[in-house]
């Protein structure tokens, strides 16, 4: 019951993605969540250092990115636009018709893309239940709408499941303050007295 909801990579953000590995294993397109995946959910522009990532992703590496989001069609239009990406919103995820769609839409099998979220009953749920293999970011930002405060409560319980079973190995190669590494080591102790 609890594997769908298990990302296969899980990284820090969009940036820490190891392209060349998704290029290796066959990869051609990126599906991916809009809001606190590429950015947070209340910047309605995408900033110099995605542009330039979404620029390598598709003229260096050659992946179609097409974002499938459950915001309206408005928001996503607006945002994918001025980028030139392709999108399905609404998506009503974690319904599969909204990652069929982005399948069929644009001529790919479900193990030619990988899909890229935030959210584990949303993105992740959603894309293993139609075969696409997720990426896990964590969220731009921590602020939510009303139901994804319960979501992220609900999400917690199955990252420390993950946790203890050693799925959960996070790719982060910004590196860290030491400042941040000792908060994160002192809540991982906490976590571990729990
Ligand atoms: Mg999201």
């Amino acid at each position: 019951m609890f594997k769908r909801l298990y990302p296969k990579h899980f990284v820090a953000s969009i940036y820490d993605i190891d392209l060349e590995m998704l290029k290796r294993n066959g990869v051609k397109a990126i599906l991916t969540d809009l809001d606190n995946t590429l950015v947070a959910w209340d910047i309605a522009d995408a900033p110099d250092e995605l542009v330039s990532w979404l620029d390598m992703v598709n003229n260096q590496y050659g992946f179609d990115v097409i974002i499938v989001s459950n915001n309206n069609g408005d928001r996503v239009k607006k945002f994918a636009d001025p980028l030139g990406l392709h999108y399905i919103a609404p998506a009503r995820k974690p319904l599969p018709i909204g990652f069929k769609r982005a399948l069929t839409e644009f001529g790919y099998h479900a193990k030619e893309v990988v899909f890229l979220g935030d959210q584990l009953f949303t993105d992740v749920l959603g894309a293993n239940s139609v075969g696409i293999e997720v990426i896990h970011v964590q969220p731009v930002v921590k602020t939510d709408g009303v139901v994804t405060k319960f979501n992220r409560l609900m999400e917690r319980l199955v990252f420390r499941r993950m946790k203890r079973k050693g799925i959960y190995k996070l790719t982060q190669r910004v590196k860290e303050e030491p400042e941040t590494e000792k908060r994160q080591v002192e809540s991982l102790r906490q976590d571990k007295q729990q």
